[in-house]
């Protein structure tokens, strides 16, 4: 590429801003050279303006750059969005509608049906959902999400075993600290003790999960037709979501087929050799003690997911076990790597 893609982030002050900071610092295609917050940080240096949680000092390429309010106007085409979820309805939507190409973490858009859910290696055909969405809405600009940070570890655990027909999933979730924001979890409550509720997660494990592995359908999805059941609890962990999944197939394969699958798979952005796409998107580990959060998260940058312990299940058909970085394949990572794709597509021209 002759000339790097000018992008911005919403929301770049906090801990997944922080993470597409680090994420993008030297990236091949994209420089970073706008970024935005609360009216609390703008006019600030971002050096002054966020606290930096992640290793190391605030990056130098981004530390002098001067925080903007989020709203439309000087900002680049395409944005990277970290937005809180209270505020990014109204903030997105106001910046698609101003002709910008928002490619969202945040929650709030993920569901409605003329909006992408992407993850590049299981769904990029669902991006033919943009002209419908700028038809639809009378918008120049567009919004694209990536799933919340369990259920993109989940589905891409399943994505291999689509084939042989999803019929139902159960899966449980531990979740690591960072998954909560800063400052997070408080310390007396997580220490040494495990939380079984986190608000929302598993409704959201379990419909996203349908739409992402569900099949387009001119201008909609078709959602996967499989019971998902999903039980999410909060561990501590620093960084990486584990997941253990225990599925049901129609077509009955053998466990030598599944496991070939899981091993096998590979898609669009391995082919297109994007970026920020790990050369195996699913790694299976043969250690019956792996994957682990402390030893395998940071492998593959963040971008690959690890699973392991394939067995017989015998209340559904199989079961195993997958780990996954939650703000990196959750999130900062997941996005990039969208927008990746959305550009070998042509839809970040002009
Ligand atoms: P966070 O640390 O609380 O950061 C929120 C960001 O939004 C900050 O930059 C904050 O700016 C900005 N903001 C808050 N109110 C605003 C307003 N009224 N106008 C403009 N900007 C405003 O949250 P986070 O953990 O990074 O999460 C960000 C989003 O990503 C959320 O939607 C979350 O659900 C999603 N997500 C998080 C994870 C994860 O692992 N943490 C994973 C996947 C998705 P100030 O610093 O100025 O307040």
């Amino acid at each position: 590429m002759e000339r790097k893609i000018d992008v911005g982030i919403l929301g770049a002050t906090g801990m997944v801003g922080q993470h597409f900071v680090k994420f993008l610092q030297d990236h091949p295609w994209f420089r970073v050279s706008w970024l935005s917050a609360s009216d609390r940080s703008a006019h600030k240096k971002y050096r002054d303006a966020a606290q930096w949680h992640l290793g190391g000092v605030t990056p130098e390429y981004v530390a002098d750059i001067v925080v903007e309010e989020c709203k439309p106007g000087s900002a680049p085409k395409l944005l990277f969005s970290a937005m809180d979820a209270s505020v990014a309805t109204e903030i997105e939507r106001a910046f698609a509608q101003a002709g910008h190409i928002v490619v969202s973490n945040s929650k709030n858009h993920r569901m409605e049906p003329d909006v992408p859910l992407l993850v590049p290696e299981i769904n990029p055909d669902h991006l033919k959902l943009i002209p419908v969405q700028q038809q639809q809405r009378g918008w120049k600009g567009q919004i694209v999400t990536n799933p919340n940070c369990s259920t993109v570890v989940l589905t891409m655990a399943l994505a291999p075993l689509k084939p042989y027909g999803i019929t139902r999933v159960v899966a449980t979730t531990l979740q690591a600290i960072s998954g909560a924001g800063y400052p997070g979890v408080p310390a007396m409550d997580i220490n040494a003790n495990v939380i079984p509720f986190i608000g929302g997660e598993e409704e959201k494990m379990q419909q996203e999960t349908q739409k992402i592995l569900g099949d387009l359908e001119v201008d909609h999805i078709r959602p996967l037709p499989a019971q998902v059941s999903a039980h999410c609890n909060r561990v501590p962990v620093v960084d990486g979501h584990t997941v253990t999944i225990s599925v049901e197939l129609a077509t009955k394969p053998d466990e030598a087929e599944v496991l070939h699958a899981l091993n096998s798979f590979r898609s669009v952005p391995q082919q297109r050799r994007l970026p920020s796409a790990p050369e195996r998107p699913v790694i299976y580990m043969s250690e019956s003690s792996r994957p682990q959060p402390r030893k395998d998260v940071e492998r593959e940058r963040g971008m690959a997911v690890f699973v392991g312990r394939l067995r017989r299940c015998p209340a559904l058909d199989f079961k195993y076990v997958a780990l996954g970085h939650n703000t990196v394949r959750g999130a900062a990572g997941a996005a990039v790597l969208n927008a990746e794709l959305m550009y070998t597509e042509g839809l970040l021209d002009g």
